[in-house]
């Protein structure tokens, strides 16, 4: 029997006049994420996009369909000519299925939904019909309540019969929404406010600071390796790498040991800005989370933004650490993240740093460095990476 995937797009079917465009953008990000597995026909029909299975790897597809921002549910279905000999065989066949799968199932109710309205039969009525079939056929009883499970309906043109819906993301297709900056470190948090961006369909790049000789190669790896997982959910992605070391020494030996951090923190957004403004990115994407640290106090925030004209998006700003750490977790990002590799922004920690900085008072601090020449100097020695595209890096 014929078997799609069924993907339901959430507000994408909202979108109205451009509906169309997102479509084809997802249809293409799906194409893009199933490279190298196989899988047929990929079509869109009635606020639904369809992928067509045509070998035995449901497990692998749903997995890789579950990294496409857009898609609410996925559910494998049974497709049928609308005829109800053929629907009874794929009701039959799904419900021996779940039956075998959850052998303490004892309860189902049947949902339909009518797109074919020409249908002699109402949806209400369809359900009787099929409910009557699956009670003919199995120990099981209606609970229109609280069912241990569904037998979906999709009556259309052709008739698609499911039980599960897995719940995949949602969000905007990638590079719906302009393209952003992340300022990705090796920490839980921005590796989840780069997957948060990305699922608005913003095509997330990123941009790491590191030390080195102080911070090793093993730290940059694993940073990485971060930026791997976000381009599993987003596109190919450059990755930036800078060495702010000298930066970080000139403000030691020139500043106040107290405002270390902050005034490391606004070189970093000056570097930013400046590969920003460069390569066209619409906006620059931190995990700064309000009250987490001492640098990421409302008035340190201001001094941080008060150097670049870009919106700075902080989606993990409201944000309790235990909500950021399940979302790591759920896109596999905390495993990585909780490596124990050292971070720049430890080489030259300050024992007691400014809770309230103020953007005068900071940059009277920072005038004895040269900031234009230590940014220019840093980018000048940055390296540039591709990461993402193969295939064997994708789950
Ligand atoms: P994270 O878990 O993302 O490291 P954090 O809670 O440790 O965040 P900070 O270290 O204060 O907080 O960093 C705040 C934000 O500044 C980070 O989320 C990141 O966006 C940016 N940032 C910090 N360190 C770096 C770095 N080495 N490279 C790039 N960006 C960084
Ligand atoms: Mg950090």
């Amino acid at each position: 029997m014929k078997k799609v995937m069924a993907l339901s797009l959430g507000e994408l079917v909202l979108k109205g006049k451009n509906r169309y465009k997102f479509v084809n953008k997802l249809v293409k990000d799906i194409k893009r994420n199933l490279r190298g597995i196989d899988h047929g026909k990929i079509f869109h029909n009635m606020g639904k996009v369809y992928v067509e299975v045509v070998s035995d790897n449901e497990e692998k597809l749903i997995n890789r369909l579950k990294h496409v921002f857009g898609i609410v549910y996925i559910a494998p279905c049974y497709v049928v000519e609308t005829d109800w000999e053929k629907i009874e065989e794929a009701v039959i066949k799904v419900v021996e299925e779940t039956l075998k799968e959850n052998p303490n199932f004892k309860t189902f109710k049947v949902k339909t939904t009518r797109g074919d309205k020409s249908f002699p039969l109402n949806s209400m009525e369809i359900s009787a019909k099929i409910g009557g079939m699956v009670l003919k056929n199995f120990d099981v009883k209606v609970d229109v309540h609280d069912p241990d499970f569904y037998v979906y309906c999709d009556l259309k043109k052709d008739t698609y019969i499911y039980v599960d819906k897995i719940k995949a993301h949602g969000g905007l297709p990638t590079g719906t929404n302009g393209r952003g900056l992340l300022l990705l470190s090796g920490g839980i948090d921005s590796p989840v406010a780069g997957f948060l961006m990305a699922k608005r369909g913003v095509l997330v790049d990123c941009l790491h600071f590191h030390s080195y000789p102080f911070t090793s190669e093993r730290a940059e790896e694993k940073v990485k390796k971060l930026a791997e997982d976000i381009s599993s959910f987003s596109d190919d992605l450059t990755f930036y790498s800078v060495n702010i070391l000298d930066i970080q020494k000139e403000i030691n030996k020139n500043c106040p040991e107290d405002e270390m951090t902050i005034i490391s923190r606004r070189f970093m957004m000056r570097i930013a800005d400046e590969i920003a403004k460069d390569n066209y990115y619409d906006c620059i994407i931190t995990g700064e989370n309000l009250g987490q640290v001492a640098s990421q106090t409302i008035d340190g925030l201001k001094v941080t933004d008060n150097i670049t004209d870009k919106i700075v998006f902080r989606p993990l700003i409201g944000m309790d650490k235990i909500n950021i750490i399940d979302i790591a977790k759920d896109i596999d990002t905390y495993e990585t993240s909780i490596l124990p590799y050292e971070d720049c922004c430890t080489v030259f920690l300050p024992k007691h740093p400014l809770l309230t900085p103020t953007v005068e008072g900071i940059e009277k601090s920072e005038e004895p460095l040269q900031c234009d020449k230590l940014v220019e100097e840093a980018i000048s020695k940055m390296s540039i990476t591709k990461i993402g595209g193969s295939d064997e890096k994708k789950k």
